[in-house]
């Protein structure tokens, strides 16, 4: 088989095999295919697409290059989560000791965040003393005595992902759905859970723009999750506006105590209610409408947000945020976002909050770089508020002050005269 041949099939829209996908994906990882041929295919596989075998067999691959976590000790309550990113996306901080608290088990690897989209462990890990990295004994000790661990992608999982994944950010050969899919599919596979839920985000604040593509990419990895064997459901969910009221690590971390106090902003809460449904639906196999009152109970009765707190005792982290919540807005410096015209809110761009939060320090445009914990943005405002000229409308964050002024530039919105009809929050579930 020649590397060569395979990257002429799909140049010329033909279907590869297993046989020479696994050639691919074994030749790419001991280098004996170089990156010039590998970025040649992944070019002709976004131009061409691929089958629902091929991304099949692609998954398998990938899944197949490095270890996977055995969580079969907990038979059918696994379950985890994954958002295909956005602005103030904390929602794992919320469903995942919500659904924890129902007797679910959650042993769920966050990533980070990059450019203008946060990550879940920079988010835990600015709570003072929380630990991201643990043992794989450790982990799942945690997971049997407390329902619930979240920690980073760690040890060897899907090592063909990481490797194609940083080719493609280069190659501009990211946007591909058979290739999305594929990649985070193999690692939640990897990652051991027996049921998924996808929050598949469209928007200007998320990778998909369009409720149509953000749809094809969620049945794309339905169809993957469904030939491994485990049950998977998705949320299609609007990121035209940020999610919540605060974005920022420490900051998203009060919102999220917020929600489990039964305080949380309306959208946010309803998003992160529909998420958690879906999870204890499948884990344990109720019905939406029975799990649906169990969700709402383990936020009414305090028990998600005692579950929360156990959770970060156990991983280390300072518990005292949860009597002393504005402990976690305590930047060093705080400014005023004052608006500057009259009207309804008609657009509120994820995407500008989301570079905003970044240039105050809150985000990276390397993966290297570090990141100030308590930047951030809390807005007071969101789509469809009225506003008027000159009304405080929020405040900005940093522990320095060199990013308030490109921040402030960022920070735009639109307005109309006449009340807006609502966001569509939730699509589709499928
Ligand atoms: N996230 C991933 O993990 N992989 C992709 O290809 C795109 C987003």
């Amino acid at each position: 088989m020649r590397i060569y041949d395979i990257i002429d099939k799909k140049r010329r829209g033909l279907e590869l095999s297993q046989e020479e996908i696994e050639f691919f994906i074994k030749g790419y990882m001991d280098e004996s295919i170089a990156d010039y041929q590998a970025s040649s295919l992944l070019m002709a596989i976004c131009i061409n697409s691929m089958t629902k075998e091929e991304t099949y067999y692609l998954t398998k691959a990938m899944i197949e290059s490095g270890d996977t976590v055995d969580l079969s000790e907990f038979g059918s309550l696994t379950v985890d989560k994954h958002s295909t990113g956005g602005v103030g996306d904390k929602t794992t901080m919320i469903v995942a000791p919500i659904v924890a608290s129902l007797g679910c088990k959650v042993a769920k690897m966050s990533g980070r965040g990059l450019g203008f989209t946060g990550g879940t462990v920079d988010k835990l890990e600015s709570i003072d003393g929380y630990k991201s990295t643990l043992s794989a004994d450790d982990f799942l000790s945690q997971v049997r005595s407390t329902n619930i661990s979240v920690i980073g992608q760690s040890g060897n999982l899907t090592p063909a992902d990481k490797k194609l994944y940083a080719l493609r950010d280069v190659t501009a050969t990211i946007e591909s759905i058979p290739l999305i899919a594929s990649s985070i599919m193999s690692k939640k596979i990897a990652a051991g859970s027996k049921n998924i839920v996808l929050d598949v985000k469209y928007g200007n604040g998320a990778f998909m723009k369009t409720a149509q593509d953000a749809k094809a990419l969620a049945l794309a990895m339905i169809d993957i999750g469904r030939s491994f064997g485990r049950n998977v459901r998705a949320l299609i969910t609007n990121m035209n506006a940020p999610l919540g009221h605060f974005v920022g690590n420490t900051l998203e971390v009060y919102e999220a105590i917020s929600v489990l106090s039964g305080k949380g902003e309306r959208n946010l809460t309803e998003i992160c209610k529909a998420l958690a449904t879906e999870m204890v639906s499948l884990g344990l196999g109720v019905s939406q409408v029975n799990a649906q009152d169990m969700v709402n109970d383990a936020i009414t009765s305090g028990k998600a947000l005692k579950k929360m707190k156990e959770w970060i005792a156990y991983q280390g982290g300072d518990v005292s945020v949860f009597d002393s919540p504005d402990k976690l807005l305590s930047a060093k410096h705080k400014r005023e976002i004052i608006a500057s015209k009259d009207g309804y809110i008609s657009d509120l761009p994820a995407i500008n909050i989301g570079l905003a939060s970044a240039a105050l320090g809150a985000g990276r445009t390397k993966k290297e770089d570090s990141i100030d914990p308590y930047a951030g943005i809390e807005l007071s405002i969101s789509y469809g508020s009225y506003v008027k000229a000159g009304d405080v409308i929020g405040y900005m964050y940093s522990s320095s002050k060199s990013g308030f002024e490109s921040a402030r530039e960022l920070i735009t919105y639109s307005t109309s005269e006449k009340e807006c009809e609502p966001l569509t929050l939730i699509y589709e579930i499928l």
